[in-house]
């Protein structure tokens, strides 16, 4: 063996050894984030208590450039007087008010309370309280005007999957504000509810 093929023979070992672990760190990196995603979403999905019975999931924008569940709350509670604050479950961020993608839970989520983001007198088709069934989600952002961000929609398909998942709701139930309350609302916004239909 010659020495230029024993060179070629190393170089060709470090190449592939760094082939490897170049390949090997976002592959890791990737599991690390996902491991780490699950959990932040157990943490959100917590609640006191035994929980609801939850039979449909809506959709929301906030209709607001900027916005985060303490300035909800403050709207809801203040202007709107309602008694148990936030209207919604659910808020995702855009990176104004709360940072892109985040997450949270209010506190009628909390306490497995109902919502107050549909209308109290809407009725499914069973005679039911729409209210008393579906969680409210609210994207911050006016998708009118504007498009969510990706990691909003992101954090949405990951919250609709384990909502949907532990509740067992299907996804012909999971509706934009204006479908179940037709005539009534623009909302969750036109860019959403082209989300929702590629969906
Ligand atoms: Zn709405």
């Amino acid at each position: 063996m010659s020495d230029t093929h024993a060179v070629g023979r190393i170089v060709f070992g470090v190449l592939v050894a760094a082939a490897l672990v170049v390949g090997a760190a976002p592959a890791e990196a990737q599991r690390a984030r996902s491991v780490n995603e699950a959990r932040a979403l157990r943490a959100v999905l917590a609640h006191r208590g035994a929980g609801r019975r939850w039979r449909t999931i809506v959709l929301h924008h906030s209709a607001t450039p900027a916005g985060s569940p303490q300035a909800f709350e403050a709207w809801h509670r203040g202007h709107r007087r309602f008694a148990y604050g936030m209207a919604y479950h659910f808020v995702i961020g855009n990176g104004r008010g709360m940072p892109d993608g985040h997450i949270e839970a209010g506190s009628r989520w909390r306490l497995q309370q109902q919502g107050a983001h549909v209308a109290a007198r809407l009725r499914d088709e069973r005679g039911s309280s729409v209210a008393a069934h579906a969680i409210g989600v609210c994207l911050v952002g006016d998708f009118e005007r504007s498009r969510p961000t990706r990691a909003q929609l992101a954090s949405l398909t990951r919250l609709l999957r384990a909502l949907q998942r532990r509740y067992g709701i299907a996804s012909n139930a999971v509706h934009g504000h204006g479908e179940v309350h037709p005539g009534h609302t623009a909302c969750p916004g036109r860019a959403l509810r082209e989300w929702q239909r590629s969906g």
